[in-house]
């Protein structure tokens, strides 16, 4: 039998991946991660919440187990979002080479798409081995309100020319929405309804998470 030629080459898996502090997990994460599987045709998305961020490290952040549990929550009736603890699980600061290595190794049959907004973008640079990541993964960057496009569009050319990253931009129709308002919203007993899944929504109720 012939195993040569197009027609019996696997065709690579392409799996977009979020990662964040999900403090908690919000619409806008779910907005960005749905276009970007449009966009770029992407078969999983994969949500991954980080034990402790290298960039947060002095913040009060609410405990890995309920912010997981909030991302299991707020995924479980889209068939292509799925939540994965790696980082919850891994001990110390959660350095994105570290998933990534352990990723691409796993999954030899699959690109990989890393989808940032703008604000953790414009910071890639002083990441760990960014270096290796630009050349292990393709980024996606969604753009978010105040942070100047301009400025976006140059740190793309700049990353790209130094490292030869692959790199995509998503413009999407700005959504003013982040965990920080969120948290605040529920400390001034404000609503949160529309701009978290109601699962989410009930859970922070329920464990009286940002109110005391
Ligand atoms: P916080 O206010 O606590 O920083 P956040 O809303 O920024 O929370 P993160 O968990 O820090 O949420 O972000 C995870 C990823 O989602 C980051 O890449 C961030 O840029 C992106 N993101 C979050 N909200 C939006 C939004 N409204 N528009 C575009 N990107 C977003
Ligand atoms: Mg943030």
């Amino acid at each position: 039998m012939d195993t040569s030629g197009e027609q019996n080459e696997i065709k690579k898996k392409r799996y977009g991946i979020l990662g964040g502090t999900f403090d908690p997990i919000h619409n806008g994460h779910l907005f960005i991660a749905q276009t970007a599987m449009e966009e770029l045709q992407l078969d999983k998305i994969m949500f991954i919440p980080n034990r402790v961020s290298p960039h947060k490290t002095t913040e009060k952040v609410t405990e890995a187990y309920q912010r997981l549990i909030m991302a299991e929550i707020a995924v479980i009736d889209h068939d292509k979002f799925c939540v994965s603890s790696m980082e919850i699980n891994r001990k110390g600061p959660s350095y994105t080479i570290d998933t990534i290595q352990e990723l691409v190794k796993e999954n030899p049959n699959t690109d990989f798409y890393f989808i940032t907004g703008t604000d953790v973008f414009m910071e890639l640079d002083t990441w760990k081995n960014h270096e290796l990541l630009l050349k292990l993964i393709k980024f996606v960057v969604v753009t978010r309100s105040g942070f100047s496009y301009i400025d976006l569009d140059q740190k793309i050319k700049y990353l790209k020319e130094k490292y030869d990253g692959d790199i995509v931009k998503i413009k999407i129709p700005s959504l003013e929405i982040s965990s920080t308002d969120i948290r605040n919203r529920v400390e001034m007993g404000r609503f949160i309804k529309y701009l978290v899944p109601d699962g989410v929504k009930n859970y922070i109720i329920k464990h009286k998470l940002y109110s005391d």
